[in-house]
């Protein structure tokens, strides 16, 4: 179809590169049939290589001459890109100070950055031809198997699908003999097509009746389904949480709209899919990494069609386009995989955020243990907050049981009380989780001659001790080491293990309980695929087991047959320098302990630590996590720390120490003339050596942003990074900036 405007001569085009600005290029070849527009897909010559870019700008004019722009090279999509996804990834790019070139191409699945054509496979979907359905029922008498696959595809009034038939053990030659007669034919449709119900028929598996709490909260939320609402539930574990969203989704979906279900990494399991499956009658489209490529095409295209009425998927899922949003849920808010600790930092939350604003659509967080920044919203009223404060089944949540370490001896780091305390949860028949956050067998060995103690080369941290195999290994670079056989300082030979990692306590638990199964849990442990799953199936038959594991064992699993829950030790978090810290071992704890009585039998947590009179640890225990929260947050106001500030961080790296160090004190000394000149309210600390200052035999520096307005934050950072780009030093020094980063390290 011709269009009637001339095609613009000028084409901006963000292309996967660092570089935070748009490439000028003349329109060439054919444009697509709705003429040139922001959102086309588009090959371009880039320095030395072809890349695959988007369209971002039509325009008459460039600062270069016309003449010396070159043509693109083709032009790869009939239609632009979801025009919700290129919105999100525009608010990403400058929300994050982040190229926009690079963060379309993360947003945008493998095929697409390829230059593949955004469509999802099809596959043949086979009925009855009116011959078919009038074929009288002798005229197959002589293919019995023909008439049987006949006689099945009339049961099928909407036609079966090609895999469909050939499980059924028909072939393909059956089917086109029958093809071949006139009895029937086949149409082509998406791969992940599904009969859409009507809202009468949503539900494969009746909706639960709710409790008071539930029915509050979902009645709260069905208030405003057409407009931004904000709202954050505040559940324990097994509140019933995702009983209210699937309920919320069940609604939303029944008005024609397309809901999106943000879950932590370490929560997308096959359990939790199989209940969002069994509710709905309707497909629901799981993200998760074991997708290929061509999987994930083919869901980002339902998605981005409408024929996904339930997306749900982990952190990289928020940028899943939507062709009628109705609701974003993001279960376990507080969780810190919803972070990209690398390369484009966003926060997953934020960005559903700022996502479902910009549709009007609900928002719905939840968690047993909010952040400090959602509950600060909630608190002021910003957001509605929804408490469920009684799990839905029997029992109350376990409290935690202090137990004092201080002088006691430890056995693969468990004191006397507790083993007793493991060993009648054994004989009761029940099953006991071991929470210890370290892996390998002990956090490091130390020479009790000399007190040398082993050490990385290339970071400034101690390498862990694992037995199985035999090694030193530094969890921060990764570097590896045989086991020395003497000191390599004094030459003794008496170098023992110091403290415990998961193998040692799995070990002694083994060689104290040899007649109960021991089982554990850590990233070496589950490497081979399954491996977690295996065990996890195993433990659920219920049989008196030990399971020792670190926070991969803490989150998201239903355990019921675990009655005790052991932390080893709650102390990494107390005293750390990061402000975070409490926070984030606060949640975990109460995860962990929210693995106990589940099912038919209270549980127990029993927490060791150094510290049992520390108050916050104290507060706790005693009154739960939202005591504590309440205590943290007047403490973050006092300190001026978010969620009452708004903090960044400018990171810089390099081989030499000076090389990085001086480049931090320019950039922030430029940066401090600048907030003068301009009297803006921003401080700007440092450089600083980070927590971790070498690590992979790097230099780690940091210059810390803060500010009470984010718009005034956003302002100096944007100079920020103009600055860093235009210097020419700052091209020898790796850099990076955080905004609202989760850690300082
Ligand atoms: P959460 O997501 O907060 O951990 P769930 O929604 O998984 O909680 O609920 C925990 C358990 O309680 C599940 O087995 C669920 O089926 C059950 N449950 C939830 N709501 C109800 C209810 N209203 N009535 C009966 N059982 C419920
Ligand atoms: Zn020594
Ligand atoms: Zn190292």
């Amino acid at each position: 179809m011709p269009t009637s405007t001339p095609p613009p001569r000028v084409l901006g085009v963000a292309v996967p590169s660092p570089l935070r600005r748009l490439f000028d290029y003349r329109p060439a070849g054919s444009p697509p049939p709705g003429g040139w527009a922001p959102g086309l897909r588009v090959r371009v010559p880039f320095g030395r290589r072809e890349v695959v870019g988007v369209v971002m700008e039509c325009r008459e004019r460039s600062d270069l001459p016309l003449t010396e722009l070159k043509p693109v090279s083709a032009c790869l999509d009939s239609a632009p890109l979801p025009a919700d996804w290129l919105w999100l990834c525009r608010f990403t790019a400058r929300y994050y100070q982040h190229s926009l070139g690079d963060t379309l191409h993360q947003a945008m699945p493998v095929l697409l950055r390829q230059g593949r054509a955004l469509e999802g496979r099809t596959r043949e979907r086979w009925q009855l031809t009116a011959a078919g359905r009038d074929a009288p029922a002798e005229a197959l008498a002589r293919a019995p198997r023909q008439a049987e696959l006949l006689a099945m595809l009339a049961q099928h009034p909407h036609g079966l699908a090609n895999q469909a038939i050939l499980a059924q053990s028909f072939s393909r030659e059956q089917l086109m003999a029958l093809a071949g007669k006139g009895l029937v034919d086949a149409r082509e449709e998406p791969l992940t097509a599904g009969t859409q119900p009507d809202a009468d028929h949503l539900l494969a598996d009746p909706a639960l009746p709710l409790n008071r709490e539930q029915a509050v909260a979902l009645s709260t939320l069905h208030e405003r389904l057409d407009a931004y609402h904000p709202c954050l539930l505040e559940g324990v574990t097994g509140s019933g949480k995702t009983e209210i969203y699937l309920q919320l989704i069940e609604a939303v979906v029944g008005r024609g709209r397309q809901a999106l279900v943000l879950v932590p990494e370490i929560g997308l399991t096959p359990q939790t899919l199989s209940r969002f499956r069994k509710r709905f009658r309707v497909p629901v489209v799981a993200l998760h990494s074991g997708l290929t490529d061509h999987e994930r095409l083919d869901a980002w295209e339902a998605a981005a069609r409408g024929r996904a009425p339930i997306v749900i998927g982990t952190r990289s899922a928020i940028f899943t386009p939507l062709a009628r949003p109705g609701v974003i849920i993001v279960d376990e808010e507080h969780d810190g995989s919803y972070k990209q600790q690398d390369g484009l930092r966003y926060h997953a939350r934020d960005l559903a955020v700022a996502r479902a604003h910009h549709h009007g659509i609900p928002l719905l967080l939840g968690s047993a243990t909010p952040s400090l920044e959602s509950l600060a919203k909630a608190r002021s009223g910003e957001w509605r907050h929804l408490p469920l404060t009684h799990r839905a089944t029997r029992h109350a949540p376990a409290t935690l049981e202090l137990i004092d370490l201080r002088g006691r001896p430890r056995q693969g780091g468990l004191i006397p009380p507790v083993l007793d305390a493991i060993r009648e949860t054994l004989a009761a028949d029940h099953q006991v989780l071991v929470f210890i956050n370290r892996r390998g067998f002990a956090p490091t060995l130390a020479c009790h001659a000399c007190g040398w103690l082993a050490e990385c080369d290339a970071c400034d941290a101690r390498m862990t001790l694992h037995r199985q195999p035999p090694m030193l290994a530094c969890h921060h670079c990764d570097r590896r080491r045989a086991l020395p056989e003497s000191c390599p300082t004094c030459g003794s030979i008496d170098l023992r293990p110091l403290g415990s990692g998961t193998e040692r306590t799995e070990e002694t638990l083994a060689g104290l309980f040899p007649k109960v199964p021991v089982h554990r849990i850590d990233r070496d442990s589950t490497r081979r695929r399954d491996a977690f799953e295996q065990i996890l199936a195993e433990v659920r038959r219920g049989e008196p087991c030990l399971l020792v594991g670190t926070q991969m064992l803490a989150k998201g699993h239903h355990l019921p047959h675990v009655t005790l829950v052991v932390v080893v030790n709650a102390d990494a978090g107390l005293y750390a320098s990061d402000f975070r810290a409490l926070e984030q071992s606060a949640q975990l704890l109460v995860q962990v302990a929210g693995r106990a009585g589940r099912a038919a039998h209270p549980g127990r947590v029993l927490v060791q630590t150094l510290h049992p009179d520390d108050p916050h640890l104290r507060l706790l225990a005693r009154r739960g996590y939202a005591a504590l929260a309440e205590q943290l947050l007047e403490e973050r106001r006092a300190a001026a720390l978010p969620p009452f500030r708004f903090l960044a961080l400018l990171r810089l790296e390099s081989a030499k120490e000076e090389a990085a160090n001086e480049l931090g004190r320019r950039a922030a000394g430029a940066l401090r003339d600048w907030l003068t000149e301009g009297e803006l309210a921003v401080d700007c600390l440092g450089p600083v050596p980070a927590p971790m200052e070498r690590r992979q035999g790097r230099y780690h520096l940091q210059v810390m942003l803060g500010a009470e307005r984010r718009s005034a934050l956003h302002r100096a950072c944007a100079w920020l990074t103009r600055w860093l780009e235009t210097t020419p030093e700052a091209r020898r020094t790796r850099w990076s900036l955080d905004i609202d980063p989760q850690t300082l390290s």
